[in-house]
């Protein structure tokens, strides 16, 4: 919000997304990304802020932090049926936050490519049309192919194909600004690979 980066990696653990605004859950004990949001609308007051979770879970406590609030666009893909049990297509939001959460739950054996092009196609019209200030990632790997807890298909160039289509929009709508924090990603020997690809497209 200064200018004094583009975009920030944050590499950090225990991940956040399923946590609530009261309880830890999963490996997650405080909710990373939703903190991040409601530290810039108090901030620095900004309407809108994108969270986009490619985590291969889905962030059943970002969800609820933001169901009723029409100023949060939560955005998820992850394999379902799966843990937590949440994030199914028709919760869409509560109250006035009612259209204001995406839910895309993916079977197991979904294609790069498919992921990449619905991926593409919300960031594309759902994302754009939302008007972004701010991009918040909630990055977890788990959604690697060879994931030992989730695993949903993506290869390691995948990362970097997603970072450049969110950096895509992030350009036109708001600066360029993305703050991506580490969530879920088992595979300890081809984890920083990713991490990698994803940063590839971040520095550029
Ligand atoms: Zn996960």
């Amino acid at each position: 919000m200064n200018n004094e980066a583009n975009n920030a990696f944050c590499l950090i653990r225990p991940p956040g997304h399923h946590a609530t605004p009261t309880r830890g859950m999963g490996f997650c004990l405080f909710n990373n990304v939703a903190v991040a949001a409601k530290y810039l609308q108090r901030k620095y007051h900004l309407d809108n802020i994108v969270i986009i979770d490619w985590d291969v879970h889905h962030g059943n406590g970002t969800q609820d932090t933001f169901y009723e609030d029409p100023s949060v666009l939560y955005f998820s893909l992850h394999r379902y049926p799966f843990y937590p049990g949440t994030g199914s297509k028709n919760e869409t939001g509560a109250g006035k936050g009612v259209g204001s959460t995406i839910n895309i739950p993916l079977a197991y054996d979904t294609t790069p490519k498919k992921y990449i092009s619905i991926y593409e196609a919300i960031l594309e019209n759902d994302v754009k049309e939302f008007r972004p200030d701010f991009i918040l990632i909630s990055s977890g790997f788990d959604s690697y192919c060879l994931d030992p807890i989730g695993g949903l298909g993506l290869g390691i160039s995948e990362y970097r194909v997603l970072t450049e289509i969110t950096q895509k929009i992030a350009n036109e709508c708001c600066e360029g600004r993305i703050v991506s924090c580490l969530e879920g990603g088992y595979h300890l020997s081809d984890l920083p690979r990713c991490i990698e690809e994803h940063l590839n497209g971040l520095i550029n």
